[in-house]
């Protein structure tokens, strides 16, 4: 796994920054240049998004049965899980591409 890098200046997102880009300035923190997430990697980052919601829930729900407590108990553990692991997911560029 690793972290991704800005399309502009090659700078290394750490962490954080890669995290911090998920909720709010999506810019190179080295040179402020505008960093768009590319068309493959969003597919990618959503590939496990989708298994969660479509196959691993229903799967839960079928097997286990849980109370509405639990289950969103479950559905908040899985989103935190989620939102730590993408950053790894994401390859930026300079332009946008179009996300259809
Ligand atoms: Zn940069």
């Amino acid at each position: 796994m690793k972290l991704p890098t800005c399309a502009s200046c090659q700078h290394s997102f750490t962490y954080g920054e890669a995290m911090r880009y998920q909720f709010s300035r999506r810019k190179c923190p080295a040179c402020k240049q505008k960093q768009f997430i590319t068309k493959s990697s969003f597919v990618t980052a959503g590939i496990p998004s989708a298994l969660i919601v479509f196959v691993l829930l229903p799967i839960i729900q079928i097997f286990w049965g849980p109370s509405f407590m639990e289950y969103f108990l479950v559905v908040i553990g899985l989103f935190v899980f989620l939102t730590l692991f993408l950053p790894f997911l994401y390859v930026f560029s300079e332009k946008q591409e179009p996300i259809p």
